[in-house]
């Protein structure tokens, strides 16, 4: 077994000799040498194994809120770094160069967890996130770098559709610190054309992480014209939130650019993300923005109290700060839900692309 191969965690064998794969609700039934659906997951001989752990697609530093996290330590810079494949399989992937690859070539940079960690540390991050490519399918990968960041006091960020099974989700997501599940839409009909997956398990996940977890939750959307941003969707999925979640759960509403399988559909418009808001603000969610466009009102973060702006965002940079106490609106002393401190990070908008090998950092 190569070093970036290692047991993979959930699965089972089947009477008729092939073994299950229990991660995710693909349950992907394999004989010896098939990859799963993911890719990255296969058996070999007689149990499953990842194929992936400590490679990585690239390391870099972001702003946390483009992840986005807006009500999560905000201005503070994340260490971001994915790996390969995906266990969805999205016609309008954003970032199928990675969630596509069949090609170890990708994964040119590779690092362990305690790598991961002491570099994140070295550079500043308060966090470290697992993102790019769906975390779920290096599960193994990212709680042990979880838990080397924990020994730093650095946080783990889960940027993910949430399409995980149950007991592989209590593990995962004990792991994490924060999380933005992806909602990709509000019918199941979306998710078993558009993305080969189904709706339910995500609406569990996100349940779960709300209700039963410490980990931060905020939801992203991306709005994709005429396949899930008609009224009748949106203010269902407003419903559903309210009703499951409550109002202080941040909601995200992102602008679709073409791209992979769908290139004949157009940019979402940035009228279309002002109504979803308007919609879910109507219903009565807290905090409600608008993603991959230009919009610095709507990107910034109100009082549910008095309505007075607490934190002005002009794309990924912070401008007025108007809270007080982790977490006081300055104007009325109304608690903002999340998770903040007294003085907000200053590291901007900047992208900080990262070469391991060149660092010299330990691990
Ligand atoms: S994690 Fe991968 S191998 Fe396992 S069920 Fe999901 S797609 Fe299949």
């Amino acid at each position: 077994m190569s070093s970036d191969t290692v047991p993979g965690r959930y699965w089972h064998g089947l009477e008729d000799g092939r073994i299950q794969c229990d991660l995710c609700p693909r349950y992907c039934h394999l004989r010896d040498g098939q990859r799963g659906l993911c890719f990255v997951r296969m058996r070999r001989g007689d149990e499953m194994v990842s194929t992936t752990y400590g490679r990585s697609s690239g390391f870099c530093v972001d702003p946390i809120e483009k992840k986005p996290l807006n009500h999560f330590l905000p201005g503070t810079p994340v260490f971001s770094f994915g790996t390969a494949g995906c266990n969805l399989a999205c016609r309008f992937c954003q970032n199928w160069d990675i969630s596509k690859s069949r090609e170890v070539d990708t994964l040119a940079s590779s690092a362990s967890p305690e790598h991961v960690a002491a570099m994140a540390d070295r550079l500043g991050c308060r966090s470290v996130a697992y993102t790019y490519n769906d975390p779920v399918i290096f599960l193994e990968y990212a709680l042990d770098t979880a838990a080397a960041c924990r020994e730093r006091g650095l946080k783990s960020v889960a940027v993910t559709a949430g399409y995980i099974c149950d007991e592989p989700r209590r593990e995962f997501f004990a792991g994490m610190d924060a999380a933005n599940v992806d909602l990709k839409a509000f019918t199941e009909g979306f998710y078993h054309k558009l993305t080969g997956g189904h709706l339910q398990p995500v609406l569990e996940t996100i349940e779960y992480i709300h209700g039963e977890t410490d980990c931060w939750l905020e939801l992203t959307t991306l709005l994709i014209p005429g396949q899930n941003d008609s009224d009748t969707e949106l203010h269902r999925l407003s419903e559903w939130c309210l009703e499951k979640l409550g109002p202080d759960v941040p909601l995200h509403f992102s602008a679709f650019h073409p791209d992979y399988k769908m290139t004949d559909i157009a940019t979402t418009p940035a009228a279309t993300l002002q109504r979803a808001r308007r919609i879910a603000l109507e219903k009565g969610m807290h905090h409600v923005y608008v993603g991959n466009v230009h919009d610095t009102d709507a990107d910034s973060t109100y009082c549910p109290g008095c309505g007075g702006r607490v934190i002005e965002r002009d794309w990924y940079e912070l401008g007025e700060w108007q809270l007080q106490d982790s977490g006081r609106c300055a104007h009325c002393g109304g608690r903002i839900a999340g998770v903040f401190e007294s003085q907000p990070g200053s590291w901007g908008r900047r992208r900080l692309p990262v070469s391991m090998h060149e660092s010299g950092a330990g691990g």
